[in-house]
């Protein structure tokens, strides 16, 4: 990274954007707009959420109740693949991992079902069912397929790099952003020492402490996850899910996740999440493991579960970027390329995301 020349270096007293928050949403819109040519400063306190830190990363292009793609999946799986890949190799580290979804099936109907969408429509389900013995037996289960074109991102590599990068090329500033000392105008925007042309929210749930924004109906969810060692689970390529994930970490270390509540929003683990995910991973696998960690996060869903991305209805030089629920591996990169190209007046926001569709 050092040796390397930066997308564009940052020169000027007034920036182009300020970017509050550094989450997934943050850093992906942050790079997209570096890409474009545009400098940034970031402003970021790490601790104040901690959901793209301890979520999994996993990108899933199937729903698996009716087995149908996910909303919008082949433009945003063709979008995350180049956007990582492109920043894989400016920064010169290696976050995406590639796998596929090992989907076991309970009963003989669903196989059917499966293998009816496969051919049919949903070109993410393999079309094979496979009963290998060391796979079918470490799970206790009979049979299972694949979802392709899955896979994971290194979060805690991407977010640390990225945080690297911002802070070598443009700025990057480590404290909580208090709203009551922004100045804005209608040039611009002035935060303390810092001057620029606009302001991207991007605070995960915590935008409900925000003022320009606290109108929009989010509902967010805490999530917990377990990260466990275990010898004997075998799943170097593969993402387990049966309701919950097994996901590979490397080492013989996985994590296994994630619950869902609507109620304590906080990123403190209890022992009542921790009970439902052992129970969960003590229905499929009977070997020993030992659970080395034990995290929670907040995910930043709205009611219609659409992203907000877009501009204040009221100032233009204010936008946010947030609302990703439990996706933003797979949505974020599609919709800062569609900011981005908002921003530069050649196409619109789609109706579904923008924040107008809600009244202030
Ligand atoms: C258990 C769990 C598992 C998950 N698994 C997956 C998964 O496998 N795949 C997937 O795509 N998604 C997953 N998610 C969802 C994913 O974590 C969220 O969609 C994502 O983290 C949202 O990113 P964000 O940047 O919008 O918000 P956040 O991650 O909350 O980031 C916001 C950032 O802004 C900072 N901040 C906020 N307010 C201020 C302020 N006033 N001043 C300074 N800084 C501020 C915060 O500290 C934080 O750094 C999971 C979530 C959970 C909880």
């Amino acid at each position: 990274m050092d040796e390397k020349q930066p997308l564009k270096k940052n020169n000027s007293n007034q920036l182009d954007f300020i970017i509050v928050g550094q989450g997934i949403a943050g850093s992906v819109l942050a790079l997209s707009l570096i890409k474009s040519g545009y400098s940034v400063c970031v402003i970021d306190k790490q601790d104040l959420s901690l959901s793209s830190r301890i979520a999994a990363g996993i990108w899933n292009p199937v729903v698996f109740k009716r087995l149908t793609k996910s909303w919008l999946a082949d433009d945003l799986v063709s979008e995350l693949i180049r956007f990582y890949e492109f920043f894989e190799k400016e920064m010169n580290v290696s976050f995406i991992n590639r796998r596929y979804i090992l989907k076991p099936f309970s009963e003989e109907q669903e196989k059917t079902f499966w293998l009816k969408k496969a051919e049919l429509d949903n070109k993410f389900l393999d079309k094979s069912i496979y009963e290998d013995f060391q796979l079918t037996d470490s799970y206790n289960i009979k049979s299972y397929s694949k979802v392709m074109q899955a896979g994971n991102i290194d979060l805690p590599m991407f977010l640390e790099t990225t945080k690297k990068y911002i802070s070598q090329y443009h700025q990057l500033i480590e404290e909580s952003f208090d709203h009551h000392n922004l100045k804005r105008t209608e040039d611009g925007v002035t935060y303390q020492s810092v001057i620029a042309k606009n302001i991207i929210f991007c605070e995960g749930h915590l935008i409900s402490k925000n003022p320009y924004f606290n109108w929009i109906p989010f509902k967010p969810a805490k999530g917990e996850v377990l990260t466990i060692t275990c010898i004997g689970l075998h799943l170097e390529n593969a993402i387990f899910n049966k309701g919950f994930f097994i996901m590979p970490l490397g080492n013989n270390t996985y994590k296994v996740g994630a619950t869902y509540e609507w109620e304590n929003l906080n990123d403190t683990p209890t022992e009542s999440k921790k009970q439902e995910l052992i129970a969960k991973l003590n229905s499929v696998i009977s070997i020993p493991y030992q659970i080395v960690k034990h995290e929670a996060g907040v995910r930043p869903s709205v009611i219609d579960r659409r992203p907000v991305v877009g501009c204040h209805p009221e100032f233009s030089n204010v936008y946010i970027f947030n609302g990703f629920g439990s996706k933003s591996v797979m949505l974020a990169p599609y919709f800062a390329k569609q900011l981005v190209n908002f921003i530069q007046n050649t196409s619109s926001i789609d109706s579904e995301v923008n924040p107008s569709r809600f009244t202030i």
